[in-house]
This record gives C-alpha cells, structure tokens and sequence, in this order.
C-alpha cells in the first residue's frame, strides 16, 4: 500500500455532487429532473438532488467528447499519455481514500475495504495501462503482389462506459484507463445508485493533465443509459452489469448506429471441492467468495460442489464460519468494519424475495433473514440440495447467498457446474495437478481458479463466455476491444 493512503479525516460533503461533469467543469444539469439518495446502513438521505441526464446533456457531453478527441487530445504524443497517467496515480495515491469513504455512503462498501483494496486495485490499474500507451503496434506486409500492406490500430473514438453499483469506482478506472491509453475518450455512466464516488474523482484527470472532455460523469437511471446505448456519434459502448440489461444495450445499440459493445455480465460461479483439496483454503475462498460485498459480485461462488466423501465435513464447517460471519457486521462507514449492507432496500427486498421462494425448493440451513432492523442488512444464508429448476439455484441472486450440492464423481460435478447459461467463473480445489488442468479445461467459464476462486489479475483476460458477456476487459485484451485495425494499402508500383 502507498505511504499516504491511510484514511483522511477531510471527509468530503456528498451534497456537492449534485451536477454532471462536463467538459472539465461541474455543471447543472438541463434536465430538471432529479432522485434522492440514501445509506443503507440506516436508510438516512444522503442528496436529494442527483440530476437524472436528459437528451440534451447527453448531447452535450458527446459534441465535447468529440471535440476533445479531435482537438487537443489526438496531439499527445504516447509518452505524454503515460505521463499523464503516472501523474494520476499520485493523485489517486493522494486523494482517493476520502473519494472511496464518501461514495461509501450510498453503496455501503465498508470503508475498511478503501485503502487495501479499492484503492491499491485501481491505482495499479492505472499504473498498468500507463506503460501501455506507447505500445499499439501494428503490423506490415510486403509487397509481393505489388503493395505494401500497413495495418494500425486506432481509437474508435467517443466511447461510453455504463456501470453497475456494486463496484462503482473498480469500474470506472478499469473502463477509463484502457479507453485512453488508446487515445479514445470517454463518457462514464455510473449506476443510479452509486455515483458520488465518480462525480469527485473525474476531476483528478484534468489535474493530472488529460485535456478536458476526455472523461465526462454523467449520472441518471437506465433512461440515461438508454439515451447512451442508443446515441449516433457513440462508436463504443462498454457495459458492466446484469443480463438482462446486457441484452438491452446490445439491442439499441444494433438499432441505432452498430456502435461496438463489450458486456461484463452476471454470474453463478461454481466451486468444485475433491475430496483430496486443502479444506481450510478452500473453505476461506468459498466463503470470502460469497461474503465479500454481502455477495453483491460477479464473481460470487454462489455455487458450492463437494465430493460425498468430505461433504459432512467441509459443510459442517462451512455452515458454521457462515453463521459466524454475522459478527462482521456494522456500519459501513466505521474503519474496523467487515461486512456491510446490501446497496439499497431494493435490492434487499429482491434477495429476500428469491431466498423466501428458495425455501420450498431447496433446504436452508443457514440465515434466510434480514439481519437487524434498520438498514438493508442480509444474514449470511446458504440452501443445501436444491431442486434442479430452483429460482435460487438457476438465477444470479447478487446477496450473501450460496447453494451447496455433494458429487461423486469429476464428470457429474463438471455436468452440474456447467449446466447453466452463466459462464464467468469457476473454481477447481484439489491436489491433484493433473486434476486441476483436465477441470479447468472442462470448465466452461471465461475465468478458472485453481485452488483458488472470485478472484481477477489485472494483466490476464476478464470475461465471460454463453451469457455472462461479450468481450474481454484487463490486460492487453481490453486494448484490442478500444482499437480499429486500419489497413493502409501502399501501390509500390506508381
Ligand atoms: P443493472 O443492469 O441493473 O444496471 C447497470 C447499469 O445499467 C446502471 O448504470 C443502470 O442505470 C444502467 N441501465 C439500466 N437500464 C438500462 C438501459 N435500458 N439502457 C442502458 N443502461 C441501463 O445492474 P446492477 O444491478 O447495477 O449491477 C449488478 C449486475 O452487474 C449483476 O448482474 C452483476 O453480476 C453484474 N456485474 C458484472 C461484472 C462483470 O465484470 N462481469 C462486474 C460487476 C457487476
């Protein structure tokens, strides 16, 4: 972890962030129409006024965008974009934590997670993607059938990113830093239910030297989006959140201008326990897996398999580091801190729906209520057994809530972790190498772990295969999805 990023006392005031950011400004909105925000954890109101973007401040931000894509930012050298990017990692280094504390307020994303986590994953992410800028090679034919044949990537140009709530800040630099280490630019939505953390941190780009209009916040609910994935002079849209808005967006994007989409997309990611695996590893990545963000991840191991021959065992323990786990709950915003609310009350209701229709489809063995009171807090819970068309066991459920099922042999644990329309992650525990490999291959997911699951490397591929997604994000792959190739044909013989 940096020296500085111990967590500041300057909290910042998120009744501030009640305008767009364009253009290197904060500016109110056309539209007039506005939402009200609250904390989970107590279901207080933390802004009242978050602009909803009409057409018009879409329009806005996209003659800027295109401006600044054809203006001052297509004069930066490479290296002057790496420069840029090595100043914003001193400035997030600086200035991210309190950005991280106060979008907090609304995702409740325990604080405790800011400096470790949040703020060393996305840091790195821009520290990768500097070293990146001055590497778009190309590529060269000769001319032996008479022209030399020169192939470019280029940027594709005004780009939109439309993001999900669960991991606002994650989001934002992982769609940003790939979309201008090729020179694009780029119009960030974040999800209606968590955009503070967004709003306060676009400034930093302009402090770090990227001209203005190259990043631009705007925020609304999906009628903004919409406007975004419908929009003639966007080239590229990049969406992460669930299936079924996925799906949205492609269409739209099909209707209006055949713009490029890439879709990080949901899932319902296995985990497959052999009797020969480490219990106590496996144990820990399951169950972090599940916990982690009161299980508001893609990557979830929401689906637990364990060979009959430990079953007793390893869901003995399980179980109880589930129900122990309630002990990590608390405010979201207190630093000691493990576990928070669900994001909104929303999105409790919808988890308890599902886990109340899972009671007659599977048995619960552990939690299945709302934790406390107040706030949008959901108690650790897990099904054993579910009947193989279960709600609970077919469809993302996005809460602190895992399936488990026993197997006996490799092949009937590769049948039941495969047979579902997800493909984004899995896990393989075992000792057994050669196991591990011949899963891993069997297993179809964009993503496998071995001995290890939920878990992401900023320089491999991310993604998911079937419906979990289009495209890749990370590493050099996220490049190749922010270029066109360009073919310049050279007539050697005039
Ligand atoms: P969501 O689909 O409800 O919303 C995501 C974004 O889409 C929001 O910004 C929302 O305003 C916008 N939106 C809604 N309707 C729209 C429309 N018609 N047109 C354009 N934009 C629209 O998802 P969510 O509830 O915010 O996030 C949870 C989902 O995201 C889960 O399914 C989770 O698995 C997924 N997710 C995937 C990844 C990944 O990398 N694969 C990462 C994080 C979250």
């Amino acid at each position: 972890m940096p020296e500085n990023a111990e967590i500041r006392n300057d909290a910042l005031d998120p009744r501030n962030y009640n305008k767009l950011y364009l253009n290197g400004q904060y500016v109110k909105a056309q539209s007039k129409d506005t939402y009200s925000l609250k904390n989970p954890k107590n279901n207080t109101t933390v802004i009242e006024d978050i602009p909803i973007a009409g057409p018009a401040d879409v329009d806005a931000a996209v003659g800027y965008a295109e401006e600044a894509f054809r203006g001052p930012w297509s004069q930066f050298t490479a290296l002057q974009r790496t420069e840029c990017f090595l100043r914003l990692v001193t400035l997030l280094d600086n200035e991210l934590t309190p950005i991280l504390e106060m979008d907090s307020l609304t995702s409740g994303i325990p604080i405790s997670l800011a400096p470790i986590r949040e703020l060393n994953y996305i840091r790195n992410c821009v520290l990768y993607y500097a070293g990146w800028t001055d590497k778009q090679k190309g590529d060269y034919y000769p001319a032996d059938d008479g022209f030399v044949k020169l192939i470019r990537h280029e940027p594709i140009g005004v780009c939109a990113a439309i993001n999900p709530f669960n991991a606002p800040l994650a989001t934002f630099f992982l769609k940003a830093a790939p979309a201008l280490a090729t020179g694009n630019v780029m119009i960030l939505k974040p999800s209606e239910k968590t955009p503070l953390g967004s709003l306060a941190a676009s400034p930093l780009f302009e402090k770090a030297g990227f001209p203005p209009g190259v990043i631009q916040v705007i925020t609304g609910p999906g009628s903004t989006g919409a406007l975004l994935a419908e929009h003639m002079k966007i080239r590229k849209l990049s969406f992460t959140g669930s299936l079924g808005t996925g799906r949205l967006i492609q269409v739209a994007a099909a209707r209006s201008n055949l713009k490029r989409v890439t879709l990080e997309l949901g899932g319902k990611s296995p985990a497959l326990i052999f009797e020969d695996a480490n219990l106590d590893n496996a144990l820990t990545w399951t169950i972090n897996a599940i916990l982690t963000r009161s299980g508001q991840l893609c990557v979830a191991a929401s689906r637990v398999y364990v060979q009959r021959s430990i079953a007793d065992q390893f869901i003995k323990e399980y179980t109880r580091r589930m129900e122990l786990a309630i002990n990590d709950f608390g405010d979201p915003q207190d630093p000691t801190t493990k576990l928070g609310p669900m994001v909104d009350a929303s999105q409790l209701e919808r988890v308890m729906g599902m886990v109340e229709r899972g009671r007659s489809e599977a048995e619960l063995i552990v939690g299945g209520l709302q934790f406390g009171d107040t706030g949008c807090y959901m108690q650790p819970t897990v099904f054993l057994n579910p009947k193989d068309d279960a709600e609970i066991y077919r469809n993302e459920i996005f809460g602190p809530v895992s399936i488990i099922k026993t197997f006996d042999t490799e092949e009937e644990a590769l049948k039941m972790a495969n047979n579902t329309e997800f493909g984004l992650m899995s896990g393989v525990f075992t000792r057994d190498i050669t196991r591990a490999l011949r899963v891993s291959s069997s297993l179809d997911s964009g993503v496998v772990g071995i001995n290890c699951v939920s878990l992401q490397s900023l320089q491999a591929p991310f993604g998911g295969r079937k419906q979990s997604g289009v495209g890749r994000e990370f590493g050099e792959y996220a490049l190749r999805l922010f270029t066109e190739p360009k073919t310049v044909l050279i007539n050697m013989g005039a």
